[in-house]
């Protein structure tokens, strides 16, 4: 079985966890630190990310995350939860965890669009992807090695680098599922190539 968390400090947790069922997947909800090291994957949900960040910093979640993400083993952010992953935000000193060489601008589709639903294509995930965006942040600037897999108007809303998956918008708010299994197959993938995953956290 693999086993996949959802960080649940705020945000849509339960709907993560619908989106990632599937025959050989366990879903987790992370409330504590000491329940990652069991974890093959994991989703950072949307939210505020100031928030978001504070809680981090409360439960004692920062160093564990950064260490999850450089043992190689798989995340998937949505909006607030890709702004976490970014190692820079636009207009301020500092990203949060800075673990996927992405910029970020946050609320970047103005008050006029706060929030919307479109469909998009999305590189290797599919067609006409049910995409809900509720003040969602762009990716403004990639690093070479990270793949745009989907983009919005001319912008980024979705990009992935090796075992980081990132997007600008809300899969879990609909009935499709095609993104989260595409990320619960990177997890397959992830654990058959690096059995010893385990042992390195
Ligand atoms: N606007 C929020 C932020 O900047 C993100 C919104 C979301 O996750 N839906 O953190």
């Amino acid at each position: 079985m693999l086993k996949i968390g959802v960080l649940a400090l705020q945000g849509a947790v339960q709907e993560h966890v619908k989106s990632l069922q599937a025959p050989d997947v366990e879903t987790v909800v992370v409330k504590r630190m000491d329940q990652l090291e069991a974890l093959d994957g994991l989703v950072f949900p949307g939210g505020e990310s100031t928030t978001m960040r504070r809680l981090v910093d409360k439960y004692g979640f920062f160093e564990p995350l950064r260490e999850f993400a450089a043992a190689g083993k798989p995340i998937f952010g949505t909006c607030a939860g890709l702004i976490l992953m970014a190692e820079h935000i636009v207009n301020e000193t500092e990203g949060h965890l800075q673990v996927m060489p992405i910029e970020v601008q946050r609320n970047a589709f103005g008050r006029q669009r706060e929030s919307f639903e479109t469909h998009l294509s999305v590189k290797d995930v599919g067609e006409d992807i049910d995409a809900v965006f509720i003040r969602a942040p762009l990716i403004s600037a990639v690093d070479e090695s990270v793949e745009v897999l989907s983009e919005f108007e001319g912008e980024i809303v979705a990009a992935r680098r090796d075992h980081l998956l990132a997007c600008s918008f809300h899969p879990e708010l609909t009935e499709d599922t095609r993104f989260h299994q595409y990320f619960v197959q990177m997890v397959r993938e992830s654990k058959e190539t690096a059995p010893s995953h385990a042992a390195v956290t």
